[in-house]
């Protein structure tokens, strides 16, 4: 009935907290070597919970965009800067924590369980399968190809190269538009109900709700596909 699969990227393919982590401890060394931290203040950081203050604010903020108070963009500049300012760091340190976040973002990609088994599975039935992504296009794309799965797209659909984020009906048109399919014809599949879910429906695809929370099984989700 499809032709095409539109796939979310984090927490769907690849495991978002600890990537997460893993973006945060390099960055927090980072103040340590260039920002006047000391490494057993780094360390202490790490470790004290202040990993804990940052996905906070950086989630809290990312819900505010899926509801339009910002864009994707907006928010990657805002996080770095609150948590930096809840911390009690000077703002010269703001530039050096997000370029070590960033940078080292680029590098994670630990695999949700079954990530590559079901794009297998998908290419190996016949789908062209893209990434749909909220997020910075080249870090994206680093991050699949260490994972070992940028290969199974035909193309990677990333906001910031889009131009409009996830939920809007506009990144799913251009979306579209780019690979060349009718909404009928592409079945999105996310593990986010505002910007996955009710975002593809209201472009008129049809999707599935991958319940990371409750530790769905991606192969079990697509045995009807
Ligand atoms: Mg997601």
């Amino acid at each position: 009935m499809y032709k095409a699969i539109f796939v979310d990227i984090d927490d769907t393919l690849l495991d978002y907290v600890p990537c997460c982590r893993e973006a945060f401890d390099a960055a927090m060394d980072t103040l340590s070597a260039e920002g006047g931290l000391s490494a057993e203040r780094s360390v202490f950081c790490q470790r004290s919970g202040l990993f804990n203050l940052f996905f906070d604010i950086a989630g809290r903020l990312f819900s505010e965009a899926k509801h339009g108070k910002y864009t994707i963009a907006e928010v990657m500049d805002l996080y770095p800067k609150e948590f930096i300012a809840a911390i009690g760091y000077p703002d010269s340190a703001v530039e050096p924590f997000k370029h070590a976040f960033r940078a080292a973002w680029g590098k994670t990609h630990t695999l949700v369980p079954e990530a590559e088994e079901m794009l297998e599975t998908l290419k190996n039935k016949g789908y062209r399968l893209f990434a749909a992504s909220n997020s910075f296009g080249h870090l994206q794309r680093s991050r699949l190809e260490q994972a070992g799965i940028l290969h199974y797209f035909e193309d990677t659909f990333i906001s910031m190269d889009i131009g409009y984020d996830k939920p809007d009906i506009r990144f799913y048109q251009e979306a579209l538009r780019r690979a060349g399919l009718k909404s009928g014809e592409v079945l999105m599949i996310g593990d986010s109900m505002t910007t996955d879910i009710e975002g593809a429906k209201n472009a008129g695809m049809d999707a599935l709700f991958f319940d990371r929370r409750n530790n769905a099984s991606l192969l079990e989700l697509i045995k009807e596909l």
